[in-house]
C-alpha cells in the first residue's frame, strides 16, 4: 500500500477507527498531575509522505504535551551547535532501566547512557543553555520546533511546567546526581527549568508530523540539521527512543520513533514518510500503548520495518 494513495488511506482509515474505540487502552501518565486529567479516549495520526502530501486521521488536530519527543528536537540542535563532542558528556547505548533510572547513573558514574532517557536529556539542554540565559535557550528550541513543523502557533504550556518544577522529584534528583558528578554546567533549578519547558511544548499531530520530516529526509534542501546528523538521531530512536521498550519497538516497528509520557510519538521511515501518532494511554514502558499499535499495523501493511526484505 505505500505506493497506493487510496489504499495507504483506506488502510489507516481503518486502523484509526477501530483504535479509536479500542477499548484497552493503556493508562494515562499521572506522576505529572497535569496530565493525569487528559481523557484516554482520544486518538490521532498524522502522516506526510515524500511527495509532500499529507493525511490527517482522527483526533490530529488536538493540542498534547509533546514531553519526551522534545528530546529528538534538542539533540537535533546539541549536535548541531557542539557535534560530536556531545558525546563527552553522554553515551550512546540503549537502557534496560526505567526512563527516570538513576540506577544508569549511578553505574556510569554521572554519564548518561543516552540522550532520550531523563537524565542524558538534561545533559543536552544543559549543554544547549552554555553561554546563554536560559530563557535564549528555550527560545532556540521553540524556534527550531516552529522552523521544522513551519508553525509559529506551537506554544509552550506554562502551567504544566510550573507543575512539572513543583512534583518532578525523580528529576530533581537525577539533576543532583549530575551535578555531583560534575556533568551538570549549569545550577540544577535552571537546567531543570528549561528542561521541563521543552517537554511542555504543545503540539497536535498535524504539526508533528511536520516537524519529523527534516529527520526522514523530507523537507527542502536547506537543511535544518545536516544529513549525518539525522542518520545518528536516527539511530539513536531506534536503539533508545522508546526506553527500555526500544527493542520491542523494534521488534514490532522497525524504523525510528520517539515517544512521550504525554502518549505522542514521532516516527520516521527514512526517505519515505513522517508519521506522528497520539493517543495518551501508555504501556508498561511509558509509551503510547495504541500509538505503538497503530504504527505497528502500518509497518505491515506498508513493508516499511528497515528491517524487511521483501
Ligand atoms: N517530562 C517528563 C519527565 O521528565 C518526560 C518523560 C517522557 O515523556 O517520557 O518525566
Amino acid at each position: 500500500i505505500a505506493d497506493d494513495p487510496d489504499a495507504l488511506v483506506a488502510k489507516l482509515t481503518e486502523i484509526v477507527d477501530r483504535l479509536r474505540v479500542a477499548p484497552d487502552r493503556g493508562k494515562v501518565a499521572d506522576y505529572i498531575p497535569e496530565l493525569a486529567c487528559i481523557d484516554p479516549h482520544q486518538f490521532g495520526l498524522s502522516i506526510c509522505l515524500c511527495d509532500g502530501t499529507q493525511m490527517n486521521f482522527g483526533d490530529a488536530e488536538t493540542p498534547f504535551s509533546i514531553q519526551s519527543v522534545s528530546k529528538a528536537f534538542t539533540l537535533a540542535i546539541a549536535l548541531g551547535r557542539f557535534g560530536e563532542g556531545l558525546w563527552r558528556r553522554v553515551g550512546r547505548e540503549p537502557s534496560s532501566n526505567a526512563f527516570n533510572s538513576v540506577v544508569d547513573l549511578e553505574l556510569e558514574k554521572g554519564k548518561p547512557r543516552n540522550p532520550f532517557v531523563n537524565a542524558g536529556a538534561i545533559v543536552v539542554t544543559d549543554e544547549i543553555m552554555a553561554g546563554r540565559a536560559p530563557r535564549d535557550a528555550l527560545a532556540e528550541i521553540l524556534w527550531f520546533v516552529r522552523t521544522a513543523a513551519g508553525d509559529n502557533a506551537i506554544y509552550i504550556d506554562e502551567a504544566l511546567a510550573k507543575s512539572e518544577k513543583v512534583t518532578g522529584h525523580r528529576n530533581w534528583s537525577l539533576a543532583h546526581f549530575l551535578k555531583s558528578s560534575g556533568n551538570l554546567k549549569h545550577e540544577c533549578d535552571l537546567s531543570l527549568g528549561t528542561y521541563f519547558h521543552q517537554c511542555a511544548i504543545e503540539m497536535n499531530c498535524v504539526q508533528l508530523a511536520r516537524a519529523g520530516r527534516f529527520l526522514a529526509g523530507l523537507s527542502a534542501k536547506d537543511e535544518l540539521v545536516s544529513t549525518s546528523h539525522v542518520r545518528s538521531i536516527n539511530a539513536l530512536m531506534m536503539t533508545c527512543g522508546h526506553y527500555d521498550g526500544s527493542g520491542e519497538f523494534a521488534y514490532r516497528v522497525g524504523f525510528p520513533g520517539k515517544s512521550g509520557v504525554g502518549g505522542g510519538i514521532m516516527a520516521v521511515v527514512p526517505g519515505k514518510a513522517s508519521i506522528a501518532v497520539w493517543s495518551p494511554g501508555l504501556n508498561e514502558y511509558g509509551n503510547s500503548k495504541l500509538g505503538t499499535i497503530a504504527l505497528e499495523e502500518l509497518s505491515l501493511a506498508a513493508v516499511w520495518s528497515v528491517f524487511s526484505v521483501n
